[in-house]
């Protein structure tokens, strides 16, 4: 079989509902598929490391990449800047691998808007109830608790935009929510712009019926 497109898949979430958990799930899942590490100008957290989390950066620098052009999106989230550098996802994409983002509603509104769009599959999770968000939160034990509080009064802002996504699944049981994603991305890969290599085949297929009539 020929090859094809990489797809930009986008997983975006009110903090705590479990993209980042689910994103780890999927690069188990698919070897093959590329996680797009961030910048950012946040601090990194316990167990966090640079290059694999995130790029942490300098507010200078951060600024000074997105001069550059070195950004596909960023945003400003939570009183710190977030973007994703666009070198690493085109060299991906181009060699037929899938790149994941864990990006918020404004990354993802930026990345459908670029040349790259077109090529972009985003997916937004939703959690079961706001008690279950909070719950969630607590339980991964990363956040004092007043940046909680914070993450909270922000996660209605990030829902309102889950109207702007191509699909929207509802995090329960995380072993069912990944094999919603799974089937997802399985259909996804076989969109048509995902396959160029079709249009060699019609037309080979054209000129075979043309030598047959
Ligand atoms: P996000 O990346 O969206 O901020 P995380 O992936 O860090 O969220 O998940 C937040 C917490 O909720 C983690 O402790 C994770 O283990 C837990 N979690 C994620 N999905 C589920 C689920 N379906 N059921 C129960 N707990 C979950
Ligand atoms: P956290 O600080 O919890 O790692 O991330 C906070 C928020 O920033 C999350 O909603 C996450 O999706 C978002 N985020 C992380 N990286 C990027 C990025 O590169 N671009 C944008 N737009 N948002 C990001």
């Amino acid at each position: 079989m020929a090859e094809r497109r990489g797809l930009l898949i986008i997983l975006s979430s009110p903090s705590g509902a479990g993209k980042s958990t689910l994103a780890r799930r999927l690069m188990d899942w698919d070897g093959e598929l590329a996680f797009s590490v961030s910048a950012t100008t946040r601090a990194p957290r316990a167990g966090e490391v640079h290059g694999r989390e995130y790029f942490f950066l300098s507010e200078p620098e951060f600024k000074k990449q997105v001069a550059e052009g070195e950004m596909l999106e960023h945003a400003y989230v939570f009183g710190h800047f977030y973007g994703s550098p666009a070198g690493p996802v085109k060299r991906s994409i181009e060699a037929g691998h899938d790149v994941l983002f864990d990006v918020d509603w404004q990354g993802e509104q930026q990345i459908r808007n670029s040349d790259l769009g077109k090529h972009a599959l985003s997916i937004f999770i939703l959690p079961p109830s706001i008690h279950e968000l909070r719950r969630r939160l607590e339980s991964r034990g990363q956040d004092a608790p007043e940046v909680i509080a914070k993450r909270m009064q922000k996660s209605w802002d990030e829902i309102s935009h889950w109207g702007a996504y191509d699909y929207v699944l509802v995090n329960d049981d995380l072993d069912a929510t990944e094999a919603r994603l799974h089937t997802i991305i399985g259909a996804e890969r076989m969109r048509r712009e995902q396959q160029p290599w079709l249009n060699g085949h019609v037309r080979a297929l054209q000129t075979e019926f043309e030598e047959m009539t």
